[in-house]
């Protein structure tokens, strides 16, 4: 590998899955001050947030959303696709404090660029994600996510589709019939929508916000469903920052259907059914704190096992979470 440009898959055979190398990512850029932010705006004056006589990633002095290729990629046509999606021009904004119509905007981005990326050959599964907070790993404070087309199924969604086939049926639709009935998590729920901390939650705040009707992806969901959704998010998030009265890190992960099972070109199509693909949209947070100022670690047991061990029961978070939903509202 001395083409420090090259991205490189190479299957790990004691874990059955792929790792991918892109050590040109080493050299990517690194919590820049604010006046370096390569997400702000070009602003030729060089006003705050903008860069004196410099472009950013964004040459125009303003914009609602904007979506690019991620200039040091995981994935790279013809093995996949890595974009980021600025939420704002806003640097000091978050996904929460969104104005309602833009976190709605926002959803239409996502099914967009599911849909175009799910219908090319090389991807077979479009992964929407944020990550949140230096805790998390991240480089960039400008509010932002990002999107992976993997040129594979990867581990987690695949582990998606063996509960589905464990359960004889959708698991997240059973999951979410079992949390409604207990109604012990649930933190939040619209027409359309219902967050809650799963009965066997991994991290202490996890949260799954799940679409009450069963839809295989964000294409399957009427505008009113989505207005829903992003309601949904903006409320659990608001939520977060109020729980510890801090900005909460996170990682938050949109789940879907694979866009494997359809021929190169065709449509990410709706008639494929979802029971045929497998997948039922969700989205899963899972949040790295367990107090205000500690953290969750994955250590032995969680790396070298597989197994979590958890000091809080998902009944006590979710009680706590869901007055901070009020507060945070
Ligand atoms: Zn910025
Ligand atoms: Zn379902
Ligand atoms: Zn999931």
């Amino acid at each position: 590998m001395s083409d420090r440009s090259k991205i490189e898959e190479r299957f790990n055979e004691l874990r059955g899955e792929e790792v991918v190398y892109a050590i040109h990512r080493q050299d990517r850029t690194f919590l820049p001050t604010r006046k370096h932010c390569p997400l702000c705006p070009t602003r030729p004056d060089g006003r705050a947030g903008g860069r004196a006589g410099a472009d950013t990633e964004i040459p125009v002095p303003a914009f609602e959303i904007a979506v690019f290729d991620n200039r040091f990629p995981a994935f790279q046509a013809p093995r996949g696709a890595a974009e980021v999606v600025v939420y704002t021009d806003d640097h000091d904004a978050s996904f929460g404090t969104l104005a309602p119509e833009r976190a709605e905007a926002l959803m239409w981005v996502w099914r967009h660029r599911y849909e175009e990326l799910g219908a090319r050959a090389d991807v077979q599964y479009v992964f929407i994600f944020e990550n949140r907070g230096v805790e998390v790993g991240v480089t960039l404070h400008h509010p932002h996510g990002q999107i992976y087309g993997y040129p594979f199924v990867p581990p987690v969604p695949t582990l998606e589709l063996a509960a589905d086939a464990r359960l004889g049926g959708c698991a997240p639709c059973s999951l979410l019939a079992g949390e409604l009935e207990d109604g012990r998590r649930v933190l939040h729920q619209n027409e359309a929508v219902v967050a809650y901390v799963p009965r066997a939650a991994r991290w202490p705040y996890e949260a799954h916000v799940t679409m009450r009707e069963h839809r295989a992806s964000l294409l399957e969901c009427d505008p009113q469903e989505l207005r829903m959704l992003a309601g949904a998010l903006q409320a659990l998030v608001r939520g977060y920052d109020a729980l510890f009265d801090r900005p909460f890190p996170y990682v938050m992960a949109i789940h879907q259907a694979p866009t494997t099972t359809r021929a190169a070109g065709d449509p990410p199509a709706l008639a494929a059914g979802a029971a045929a693909a497998g997948g039922h949209l969700h989205v899963e947070f899972y949040p790295p704190l367990r107090t205000a100022e500690k953290l969750k670690y994955p250590a032995g047991s969680e790396q070298g096992a597989g197994t979590f061990i958890s000091d809080v029961l998902p009944e006590e978070s979710a009680a706590e979470l869901r007055e901070a939903i009020v507060r945070g509202t």
